[in-house]
């Protein structure tokens, strides 16, 4: 062989690779121009944080849709016995001046159940002493403490939190007053995991409450939106910090059935959250469940605070308003994502988020979340209904997860009156007058879809569901009002929740 030729041989197809290789960079370049340039047009859209003044004399909550002028707003005091003394002066100043108070913890319920319209805001937040006993794991906790505190300081004896939210930036109060539950398997709402707590009447009496002692008001101020008194402190019931093990499936939603058995058996995990595809032309058609195992094969992994990424927060704000974004996010979530997570992360790792890094910042949009709470014989005849109701509004729907929750057996305002399958719908809407009319029209068919299948919807979210609507999702409200109104005869705890649903039918 002529080397030359060889050479020049090599030379031609070392060129003929180099153009194939140059138009498939050309090519890989061209397919990723599109998804990389929404993604640089979504941060350079982006609003900074933190761009939300509410003008002095007002109160909002995170809905930034209930701007609302109230008389004062009072922070009460760090000081426990101080701020029981002054917080007893308080509601007897409000009694004589016919003034409405109501309670706030994070604000991060969306109906204003933290406002009474010219009334007096009571801010827990200050109220914040945390006290664990790890031989008994048992959690003493002042109301206005954020799950971000509790984990830490539960994490420092290797204990965590049985039941909460799928992020941590809410107090404790709070989360007991709307009867929270998180994506803790199979697993009933927070109630469950409260021992006892000190309630502060109309009165200004104080009084313990569990289930040997006061139980009528231990069931109806757990999940009670503030309506029979101020939390003070609660005892709540704390679980081991466990190092868990990741194991992902993804299948079509019609046949998921079969991974809820499996996962509902032996061995059972303690933390799954399912995600819905939201694409076009395939919205809930499949999910992907992310199921946490207990792995006693090492140590639990040291705790380590999420870092808000860029990336993240764009990957998933450019899903709002854009069938490209959802497309993208579902292929980051379903094809990139499982390459990048850890395999093994502790209880505590997974329960401490915060929900500030994808939050809308946009002044002429908001986030809105839905919930629905059906018997899973029915859940995938809802996710039908719902999709037509969606295609119907328009409505952008940026996420959805799916839940398992046990039956409530302890609060008088449940909904979950049997095991049931939860949709956790989070919507991008307009902060527009008509935005508000769109979501509530959606909102109602939604709502109607749901009862029409025995299902229900939860409440500290809108409140666009008809008062129809309210009472048949909870036909225990009625007896709930009137046992507010025995303790509370004054109505001095308001808020627009009780105003909308609450008051006596005329
Ligand atoms: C992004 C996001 C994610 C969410 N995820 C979940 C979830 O995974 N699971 C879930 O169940 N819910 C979830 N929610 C709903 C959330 O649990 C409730 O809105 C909860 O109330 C938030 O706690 P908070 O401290 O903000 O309460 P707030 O909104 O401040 O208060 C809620 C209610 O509790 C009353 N209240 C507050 N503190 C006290 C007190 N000390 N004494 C008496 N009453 C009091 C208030 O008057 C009000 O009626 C989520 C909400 C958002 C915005």
């Amino acid at each position: 062989m002529n080397p030359s030729t060889s050479n020049t041989n090599r030379g031609h197809g070392f060129r003929w690779m180099r153009n194939l290789i140059g138009a498939g960079g050309v090519g890989v370049g061209l397919v990723l121009a599109v998804p990389v340039g929404h993604l640089v047009r979504t941060i350079w859209r982006d609003a900074p944080p933190g761009g939300f003044a509410v003008p002095e004399g007002h109160v909002d909550d995170i809905s930034r849709l209930n701007l609302t002028p109230v008389s004062e707003v009072w922070r009460i005091p760090e000081d426990g016995v101080e701020a029981e003394a002054q917080l007893r002066d308080l509601l007897a100043r409000a009694r004589s001046n016919g003034k409405r108070v109501s309670i706030a913890g994070a604000r991060h319920s969306m109906g204003g159940h933290t406002i009474a319209p010219d009334g007096i805001v009571v801010d827990m937040r200050p109220f914040r002493s945390i006290r664990i006993d790890p031989d008994r794991k048992l959690l003493t906790v002042g109301a206005g403490a954020y799950w971000t505190d509790v984990l830490r300081r539960a994490d420092a004896v290797d204990l965590s939190v049985g039941v909460m939210q799928s992020d941590s930036a809410f107090s404790v109060g709070g989360s007991l007053s709307v009867n929270c539950h998180g994506w803790q398997f199979g697993t009933p709402p927070i109630a469950s995991t409260v021992e006892s707590f000190r309630l502060m009447r109309a009165d200004g009496t104080v009084v313990r409450c569990s289930r040997t002692e006061n139980p009528e008001l231990f069931s109806l101020a757990l999940g009670g939106y503030g309506l029979f008194g101020i939390l003070l402190d609660a005892e709540i019931r704390l679980v081991p910090n466990v190092r868990l093990r990741l194991v992902q499936e993804q299948v079509p939603t019609a046949a998921s059935g079969p991974i809820l058995d499996r996962l509902a058996g032996e061995p059972r995990p303690a933390l799954v959250y399912a995600r819905l595809k939201l694409t076009p032309g395939d919205r809930f058609g499949t999910v992907r469940a992310s199921a946490y195992f207990p792995d006693t094969n090492g140590p639990i992994p040291v705790l380590e605070e999420p870092v808000p990424s860029t990336l993240d927060r764009a990957i998933f704000r450019g899903s709002a308003g854009s069938d490209l974004g959802k497309s993208l996010r579902w292929f980051a979530e379903t094809r990139i994502q499982p390459l990048l997570l850890p395999e093994v992360v502790s209880r505590n790792r997974l329960l401490i988020e915060t929900p500030d890094w994808y939050l809308n910042r946009h002044t002429n949009a908001t986030d809105i979340l839905h919930e629905y709470f059906l018997p899973r014989s029915v859940a995938l005849r809802f996710l039908g209904e719902a999709d037509r109701i969606l295609t119907r509004h328009g409505g952008d729907l940026l996420n959805t997860t799916v839940r398992d929750v046990a039956e409530d057996r302890d609060t008088v305002l449940l909904y979950a009156r049997e095991p049931v399958i939860a949709f956790v719908m989070f919507f991008n809407q307009e902060r527009s007058p008509q935005g508000e009319v769109a979501m509530q029209a959606m909102t109602r068919e939604l709502v109607e879809a749901a009862l029409s299948l025995g299902g229900c919807y939860y409440l500290p979210y809108r409140l666009h569901a008809t008062p129809e609507q309210f009472h048949r999702a909870y036909p225990q409200a009625r007896r709930f009002f009137e046992r507010k109104r025995v303790h509370d005869p004054g109505e001095l705890f308001q808020n627009r929740f009780y105003q909308t649903y609450g008051r006596p039918e005329p």
